[in-house]
């Protein structure tokens, strides 16, 4: 296959199917570990299509759903002070904190403000030498090149009104830490593409030995998920363990040098909290010390303090692939996209969102209707 509309292609998106279905005796339970994959699986219903063979759990790979409550208030605080400009994403606005989230302080005056990049905060930063900006630099391997670029960039023009709240994750521990669950019931996994494309693949084919399992890099259209899954299955069916890359047009195995080199140039690897499983450790990246004047943490003094999370939302059974969003008593009723309870409902990467858009709803209202009856 040559073009994007390959990976598209209903034909062959139904003999993949079928040739799943027809891969052996066993049932299996594949996660696919990134948002976007989660979206494409339930937009495109394969999860029921394939449902007589392949059980598939939605894991953590959505940044702004994994981002810590602590680090949600801390940017509160700090979006709340009048010295402040505080630059997000904009999916990070309406994610709460223990009390409220940013779109509250922007309401009651605080100068928080929408970025689509966050080199953009350079240029605000110069036109406004007397604030503070901080850019709340959340994601995956994915972000951290350029917002490792970012940092470097002030560094060199020497920019002292600037900072990051730095956010960043690391998916490997995460999924060490899935695949350690005494409940985790996955049996192979579709590594997400777009973040080996950065680190590449030597971490994955590490997991595979550790926890014998099979990996496959995936990519992120109908036709790249089906062939994940068909070279998973194909493994299971097997008994064999090992790492394969199905997005072999964007991944190689070695990843971006470049990209990594900036990553490792400007940060180090910490352990994070991450929302739904607690401290992982090695499961995010902080400011070596050389650019620590850039870590708004230590700019203003914060302090860690114990956070409170919604005692309803079931997100941290969600983001382990323990639970599936129609499980949760709140799912499209008490929590809706309008009204969102939990960071999945309201991140367009979230499960809670794809199960919810992807006309879910009528389904699990009815599972749910069943469930409270009995
Ligand atoms: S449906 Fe809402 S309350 Fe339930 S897990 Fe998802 S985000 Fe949380």
């Amino acid at each position: 296959m040559k073009f994007l509309d390959d990976y598209r292609d209903p034909a062959i998106a139904a003999q993949l199917v079928g040739a799943i279905l027809e891969a052996g005796a066993g049932h299996w339970k594949v996660m696919e570990v990134c948002g976007g994959q989660t979206h494409a699986i339930v937009r495109n219903g394969i999860d029921r299509k394939l449902a007589d063979k392949v059980t598939l759990l939605h894991g953590p790979g959505c940044p702004v759903c994994v981002t810590s409550t602590d680090l949600i208030d801390k940017a509160i605080t700090l979006a709340s002070r009048e010295d402040v400009v505080f630059c997000s994403f904009g999916d990070m606005l309406r994610v709460r904190g223990s009390e409220q989230d940013l779109l509250s302080v922007k309401a009651q005056g605080g100068d928080v403000r929408t970025l689509y990049s966050p080199l953009d905060c350079l240029k605000i930063a110069r036109e406004h030498p007397d604030k503070q900006v901080i850019f709340f630099a959340i994601g995956f391997e994915t972000t951290a090149p350029v917002n490792a670029s970012v940092v470097y960039q002030a560094y060199q023009q020497n920019l002292r009104n600037f900072s990051i709240l730095c956010a960043q994750v690391l998916i490997p521990p995460a999924i060490a830490a899935i695949l350690n669950s005494p409940e985790c019931q996955v049996q192979a996994l579709l590594a997400p593409g777009h973040v080996c494309s950065v680190m590449g693949c030597s971490e994955y084919a590490q997991l595979c030995s550790r926890f014998h399992l099979p990996i496959i890099v995936t990519g992120f259209e109908p036709v790249d998920i089906l062939q994940g899954i068909h070279m998973a299955v194909a493994q299971l069916e097997q008994g064999h363990a090992r790492l394969e890359n199905q997005y072999a047009r964007a991944v190689k195995p070695d990843g971006n040098k470049v990209a990594r080199d900036m990553i490792d140039r400007v940060f180090r690897v910490v352990d994070r909290t991450w929302r739904g499983f607690g401290v992982i450790p090695k499961g995010g990246l902080s400011l070596r010390d050389e650019f620590v004047e850039f870590d708004a943490e230590k700019r203003f003094e914060l302090t860690d303090r114990p956070a409170e999370d919604s005692s309803v939302c079931i997100s941290s059974l969600v983001l382990q692939g323990i639970r599936k969003p129609c499980d949760c008593p709140a799912f499209a009723g008490s929590c809706t996209p309008e009204r969102p309870l939990g960071a999945p409902m309201i991140s367009s990467e979230g499960a809670c969102a794809a199960y919810y858009r992807y006309s879910r709803q009528s389904e699990n209202s009815e599972r749910m209707k069943a469930s409270r009856s009995q």
